[in-house]
């Protein structure tokens, strides 16, 4: 089910679990700001999730309430998990779900990073 994404946050959610290292993951890096690390359900050869360290619950949330630091650490984090894995060359996509409509699941601000593969259209035709 889609959250709510003006509810305040949640310290129970599943990323935040995974953040603490209560939950198991599969780590690609971590910096002052970010962590990044296997999405569980893969939706492409390459299926990447980048996380702010801080607690914000959706794009929404961080764009509105982080700090430059932190805003600049996790943008640049974003771009060095692609580099890593070589996404540069062929191209990837950057996705980040808010809300209903954007259909999100997980209560702490994520970026996946797909690629690893041609991606095809950009969003379903309804
Ligand atoms: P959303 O739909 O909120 O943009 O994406 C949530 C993503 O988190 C999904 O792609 C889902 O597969 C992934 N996910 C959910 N729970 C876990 C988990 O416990 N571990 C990992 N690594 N990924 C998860």
């Amino acid at each position: 089910m889609p959250i709510d994404p003006t509810l305040p946050y949640d310290a129970g959610n599943i990323f935040a679990k995974i953040l603490r290292g209560e939950i198991p993951s599969n780590a690609v890096y971590e910096d002052d700001y970010a962590f990044a690390f296997e999405d569980i359900n893969p939706q492409a050869e390459v299926h990447t999730l980048v996380i702010p360290k801080g607690a914000y619950v959706s794009w929404d949330d961080f764009s509105a309430k982080a700090g430059d630091a932190e805003i600049a650490g996790f943008v640049r984090a974003i771009g060095e998990v692609a580099r890593a894995k070589g996404l540069v060359e062929p191209g990837y996509r950057l996705m980040a779900n808010i809300g209903a409509h954007g259909y999100q699941e997980v209560p702490h601000l994520h970026v996946h990073i797909f690629g690893g593969q041609p991606l095809g259209p950009m969003i379903c035709k309804r």
